[in-house]
C-alpha cells in the first residue's frame, strides 16, 4: 500500500515511476501523466506524444513551435528519445534583426 504523490490516494496497486534515477509513486497513469508530462510552451497542453524539444522548451507539435516563433531547420531532437533529427531551429525575431 503506497500513497499517490499527486492525489494522495492510498492504493494497493500503486506503482513507482523512475525518471532520471528518481522514483515517484502514483496510483494511476493519469496521475503519473499529470506529474511528469512536459507542458507545451505555446498552448499549455500536456504532451503525451513524442513532442519537440528546443533549447529546453517543449512543444506538442511543429505548428506550436512555429507559432512560438521558431523555424525548423536544424538541432531539433525528439523529446525523451535523445534522437537527433536533421532540422535547424532559428528564431524569426532574432534573424529579422540581422
Ligand atoms: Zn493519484
Ligand atoms: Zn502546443
Amino acid at each position: 500500500m503506497a500513497t499517490c504523490e499527486v492525489c494522495g490516494n492510498h492504493y494497493d496497486q500503486s506503482f513507482e515511476l523512475r525518471l532520471g534515477g528518481e522514483a515517484q509513486v502514483f496510483d494511476s497513469f493519469e496521475c503519473a501523466f499529470y506529474a511528469v508530462a512536459p507542458t507545451c510552451a505555446c498552448c499549455d497542453n500536456r504532451i503525451a506524444e513524442h513532442g519537440i524539444e528546443v533549447a529546453g522548451l517543449f512543444f506538442c507539435c511543429a505548428h506550436c513551435m512555429q507559432h512560438y516563433g521558431l523555424v525548423p531547420e536544424f538541432n531539433l531532437r525528439l523529446s525523451r528519445t535523445g534522437e537527433k533529427v536533421s532540422m535547424e531551429v532559428r528564431n524569426i525575431l532574432d534573424s529579422s534583426q540581422l
